[in-house]
């Protein structure tokens, strides 16, 4: 059995909304897996990291990301900008459709194939150290309850947005998330306007009727304020997701934070980036959606790490992205930026800037430390003792 501990932790972050802040210092990692959370743990281990008093918080995770193959981006071109994100700290990705692929299939054979093959390929495939969860289908009208049933038992636990596809009417879609609901498998749905890379628009009675689990980027102003009031009141059960690719600094995602607080709701909070969009990738993806809700919205920063790691594993049954016993050793490592003016890494999403991350963790292994991380530096780092 392989042993690791963290301790000397300054601020323990959990992403667990019952409980966002541990008053703990120490977190033993026993096959990968966190096996103790407490204060001044003492254990035989095969390495120890003295965290220097930094910030503990768990793996991020990008609950809206359009993956194609393996880590190709075609829209802008790209590659490698998963090992990007899982280097700032970013170490869960969830495909919310395989939409970008060129001249993808419009059937249900094809989108079934599609996101066979995608989910195959993110089961062995881990770039630059990130969990991809992709197979995220795209609902067309033709899709049947066996199909649904199928894509549970390969394991795939979620569809892509309704509105990338043709099921956008309820009298077609509807049915689809029931089926899902009975299989275990989640459905997504845009919202709003008509996005770049051929997504319908969604509006707030279309999405009533095909009452979906996940209502994407609701907060991205193709809603009215009271569209999105209506849709958190009305579809108690879904979540919701403050997106990079809408500016989440808005009124609308002022009125929905405002919302979610009034309603004591906050664990429904989920972020995500859309990327690639059609237009492009974001530098720190979740960190900055965490950072712009702190500060322009007066999100609390602990509340916010829930939204963008742990809400997001409750919502698919994921046994990671939260510091809690029996969950994989996700995690980050982090600091104010060194030369910042802030104190500490909630101080800085207070601020609206992005922490320095020194250390990521993935199944308790490191996967970026010091230069190899991808964020401005840490002012402090992590020992190896
Ligand atoms: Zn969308």
């Amino acid at each position: 059995m392989s042993k690791t501990l963290i301790k000397n932790i300054g601020t323990l972050l959990s992403g667990d909304i019952e409980c966002p802040v541990l008053d703990a210092d120490s977190i033993l990692i026993e096959d990968g897996r966190i096996a103790e959370i407490g204060k001044g743990i003492q254990a035989e281990c095969d390495t120890v990291y003295d965290a220097n008093g930094m910030t503990v918080t768990p793996g991020l995770i990008d609950c809206h990301v359009h993956v194609s193959i393996s880590e190709w981006g075609p829209r802008q071109s790209t590659m490698h900008w998963i090992d990007a994100y899982a280097a700032s700290g970013i170490t869960g990705i969830i495909s919310a459709g395989e939409t970008h692929v060129p001249s993808r299939p419009t059937d249900a054979a094809g989108v079934k194939a599609l996101a066979t093959v995608s989910h195959k390929i993110y089961e062995k495939l881990r770039p630059g150290g990130a969990k991809v969860y992709g197979g995220a289908i795209i609902p067309v009208i033709g899709l049947t309850e066996q199909d649904f049933q199928d894509l549970h038992e390969m394991g795939i636990m979620h569809t892509g947005e309704f509105g990338l596809g043709n099921a956008i009417n309820p009298e077609d879609g509807g049915k689809m998330s029931e089926w899902g609901r009975k299989y275990g498998v989640r459905t997504m749905c845009h919202t709003g306007v008509s996005f770049l890379a051929g997504s319908k628009s969604m509006t707030a009675e279309r999405i009533l009727g095909l009452k979906p689990d996940v209502l994407c980027h609701i907060s991205g102003g193709g809603l009215s304020v009271e569209d999105v009031q209506k849709l958190v009141e009305q579809l108690p059960e879904a979540m919701v997701e403050v997106c990079a690719v809408n500016k989440p600094g808005t009124k609308f995602s002022q009125a929905l934070m405002k919302l979610l607080r009034e309603r004591n709701e906050f664990c429904r909070l989920m972020l995500g980036t859309d990327s690639p969009s059609g237009y492009g990738i974001f530098p720190h993806g979740v960190w900055e959606v965490m950072g712009m809700l702190c500060a322009m919205c007066g999100l609390e920063p602990e509340i916010a790490v829930c939204a963008g790691s742990g809400n997001t594993a409750n919502c698919y049954g994921l046994k990671s992205n939260m510091i809690r016993v029996g969950y994989a050793a996700d995690l980050n490592v982090c600091d104010a930026p060194k030369g910042s003016q802030c104190g500490s890494v909630c101080e800085c999403l207070r601020e609206g800037t992005v922490p320095g991350v020194d250390l990521v963790m993935v199944d308790g292994k490191v996967i970026a430390s010091g230069k190899t991380a991808n964020t401005a530096p840490a002012r402090r780092s992590v020992r190896k003792v």
